[in-house]
């Protein structure tokens, strides 16, 4: 299989546009593919500063990596969960691309321990609140990612979602018509009403496959084991059920997805913004100052009742 750019032989074949890329015509691909989204989603402007969520995944660092290429401001917060065995290996990984890559470009990398600020890893703290793990992480992860920007005046927090995340999150929503995410859903969340900083998700137009083709390409060196914890995720199922109708007819993730931004942009209800008002209900956790609109933030109840199961 030959490029269809120039002479050279293929590396990837991508049957979505009916056309296959070399290794250097990949990456100005997925590059260029990065800037439109950043444009077409009005996710930041070159002077912005960026915080990226790293996981040491091929998404996020393939993500850090494509900003600081394109000239961005983009720094990094790895938040260590402390599940054994994998928080080391994710860890290290991350460790050593902000070593040999990100450092070069005046890129920093922040990191969050769940350990040494809770006193347990995410698992044992998940089971003294009697919470699901991963509902657990996110909770963390929101409000450490949030912290880190607040604090340090980032304009916008950027994590690694793609194609094939975002349409099977949209077929979960969709099947359970869950329609206060739907309208959530979009490649940009303007700062919320709950004092989130705005998100965005710059990778939303790549699949999973593009994008672990140019991290191979580009010799991004990540970990390719998932969190032991997304065993048996509903996600999964819609990431498999998505795949199997993709293999069929090339192209239906970017339609599903794509088709419902469209729809969206239609209605004009594509994102939930932060009005006068809206902030006006904002005020500082009585705990830790962040901003939220109950007393206590939900994190510093999480904590609270971490702390009452351990007496
Ligand atoms: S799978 Fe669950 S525990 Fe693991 S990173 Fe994702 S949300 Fe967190
Ligand atoms: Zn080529
Ligand atoms: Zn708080």
């Amino acid at each position: 299989m030959r490029c269809r750019k120039c002479p050279q032989r293929a590396v990837l074949g991508m049957p979505r546009h009916n056309t296959a890329f070399c290794g250097p015509c990949l990456t100005e691909f997925v590059r260029t593919q990065v800037q439109k989204a950043i444009k077409a989603q009005s996710m930041f402007a070159p002077e912005d500063r960026i915080l990226v969520a790293v996981s040491g995944g091929k998404d996020s660092l393939t993500l850090w990596e494509i900003l600081l290429k394109l000239g961005y401001r983009a720094d990094a917060l790895y938040v260590d969960l402390g599940i054994p065995g994998y928080s080391d290996r994710s860890h290290e990984k991350v460790e050593r691309f902000a070593r040999d890559v990100a450092e070069a470009c005046g890129s920093k990398l922040m990191i969050h321990t769940v350990e040494e600020d809770a006193g347990a890893g995410i698992k044992e703290l998940a089971n003294l609140i009697k919470r699901p793990t991963c509902s657990a992480c996110g909770t963390i992860k929101r409000y450490q990612f949030n912290r880190v920007a607040w604090e340090n005046k980032y304009d916008v927090m950027a994590t690694g979602h793609n194609l094939d995340d975002e349409a099977a999150r949209l077929l979960g929503n969709v099947l359970q018509w869950q329609e206060e995410y739907l309208q959530k859903q979009s490649p940009t969340l303007p700062a919320s009403v709950e004092g989130f900083a705005k998100k965005v998700k710059p990778l939303y137009r790549m699949t999973e496959r593009e994008i672990a083709a140019y991290a191979v390409v580009n010799r991004i060196d990540y970990l390719v084991e998932e969190c032991p914890m997304a065993k048996g995720a509903k996600m999964l199922v819609y990431k498999d059920a998505l795949n199997r109708l993709e293999a069929e007819s090339p192209g239906t993730k970017h339609r599903f997805y794509w088709g419902f931004l469209e729809k969206q942009k239609k209605v004009g209800e594509s994102s939930v913004s932060m009005t006068d008002t809206d902030q006006t209900m904002l005020l500082p956790c009585e705990t830790c100052g962040q901003p939220t609109t109950a007393g206590t933030c939900s994190f510093c109840r999480m904590m609270a009742r971490a702390k009452t199961s351990t007496r």
